[in-house]
């Protein structure tokens, strides 16, 4: 029987994910508690979440919204503290009085206060992709080093993480070759181009790659998505998770995104997780984890569903993940590179800045152009992002 509430900030509230972990944490008061919720400027929204779920802060990214929130919760008779900043950031992800931290802050912006969690030794569910792929070595070291435990809610991790053995120290030291893993079978539902005439990928609107097939998401990752650089991302996050090669990761596409992603041992036994496409699923296994509760996603119908393909990813149409791949294979701080020049490529897409096949071409000018070293410190990793930062937005700012 549950004794104490678990005390939850939710970095990211606003977002996709913090939205699907608050209907999660909504079913089931008696296990779980808000203890802050964070946005970076819809202030409105996160003033409706703070009503229902009264936290004990609210922080806001945006100085410009602090005043209004604050307002709006006090008409409200809310008495949840306003913050505002990183440093409040960091300070509701470490609190003494928290148990698990959400990590759902998009991109880069999400490194420092999920490591302060890290830090602090708390059960981290992680969301935020880009701060394992920007700063995977510091950040598994902090893993271990803080005894924080790290639940990956990416839909393919938290499936692979499903099905691999549960003695899970064993892999993070040893490598998954420990444990009788010949490979990970990463799937990629292959977004709304998989079909879509190459030449044709050049007119593509950010209102039509933001309109993902099978889920429903946030705009920076659906992008993602769109070019298959989100696959990159994750197979770079797969690695630094599992503590294996990328090699040891293949891609598979299988457009239903049925099968979140497989594990093939040694003997050639393969085990997959299946679900409905629903981030609400891995999000309650990672809250709950190691017990199971319900998350409110109905019951997968494979008669309906009826068939499941699967095919190779096809390069030419997704050079995005090639050059994910090849950063995964270089390692030290190309990673960094990759997940810098794609934000900002990503950001002047979604301004019409740029066409959606210039992502890839801004990505591979940084990578080219930018040598990867060990980083051996965080302002190492922040460096090499604001210097990769720069190179794409000046070669943006020629075309
Ligand atoms: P959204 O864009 O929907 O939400 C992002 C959240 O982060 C919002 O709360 C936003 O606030 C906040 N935010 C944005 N910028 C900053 C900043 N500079 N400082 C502080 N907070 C900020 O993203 P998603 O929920 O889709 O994705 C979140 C993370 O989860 C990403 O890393 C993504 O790759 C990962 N992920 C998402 C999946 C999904 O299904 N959506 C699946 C797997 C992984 P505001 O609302 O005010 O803008």
């Amino acid at each position: 029987m549950q004794t104490k509430l678990q005390q939850i900030t939710v970095l990211g509230a606003t977002g996709s994910i913090g939205v699907s972990t608050l209907d999660v944490i909504a079913r089931h008061p008696d296990r779980y508690q808000v203890f802050a919720l964070t946005a970076d400027r819809r202030w409105q929204l996160l003033a409706i979440q703070c009503l229902t779920h009264k936290p004990r802060y609210a922080v806001l990214n945006d100085p410009a919204g602090v005043l209004e929130l604050e307002r709006e919760l006090r008409l409200q008779g809310c008495n949840t503290e306003v913050l505002q900043g990183v440093s409040a950031l960091e300070m509701v992800a470490s609190h003494e009085g928290v148990d698990t931290v959400m990590a759902a802050i998009v991109g880069a912006a999400g490194l420092i206060p999920t490591l302060a969690a890290v830090n602090a030794g708390k059960k981290v569910l992680l969301a935020n992709k880009e701060a394992l792929v920007m700063a995977g070595g510091l950040f598994t070291r902090a893993v271990a080093e803080c005894g924080a435990v790290l639940l990956p809610i990416d839909s393919e991790h938290n499936a692979i993480y499903q099905c691999l053995p549960n003695h899970r120290p064993d892999y993070l030291a040893a490598g998954l070759d420990s444990c009788g893993v010949r490979k990970i079978l990463l799937t990629a539902s292959g977004g709304p181009f998989r079909n879509t005439p190459i030449k044709e990928l050049s007119l593509v609107t950010p209102e039509q790659a933001c309109a993902h097939p099978n889920w429903s998401m946030g705009q920076k990752i659906s992008v993602d998505s769109a070019t298959m650089l989100n696959k990159g991302l994750e197979l770079i996050e797969a690695c630094w998770l599992f503590n294996t090669r990328p090699q040891q990761v293949e891609v598979v596409i299988h457009p239903q995104s049925v099968i979140h992603s497989m594990v093939e041992y040694i003997d050639g036994s393969v085990l997959a997780q299946l679900g409905n496409p629903d981030m609400r699923t891995p999000i309650a296994h990672a809250l709950a984890w190691p017990e199971r509760i319900e998350s409110g996603v109905s019951s997968l119908d494979l008669i309906s569903i009826s068939r499941l393909d699967f095919s190779a990813p096809d390069y030419d149409r997704f050079p995005c993940l090639r050059l994910a791949q090849s950063a995964a294979e270089v390692s030290g701080t190309a990673p960094t590179l990759l997940n810098a020049s794609n934000e900002v490529a990503v950001a002047a897409f979604l301004q019409r800045k740029i066409r959606f096949d210039q992502i890839a071409v801004v990505i591979d000018h940084v990578l080219s152009r930018m040598t990867s070293s060990e980083p051996k410190c965080l302002e190492q990793i922040h460096s090499a992002d604001t210097e990769a930062r720069a190179l794409a937005r000046q070669l943006i700012a020629t075309w």
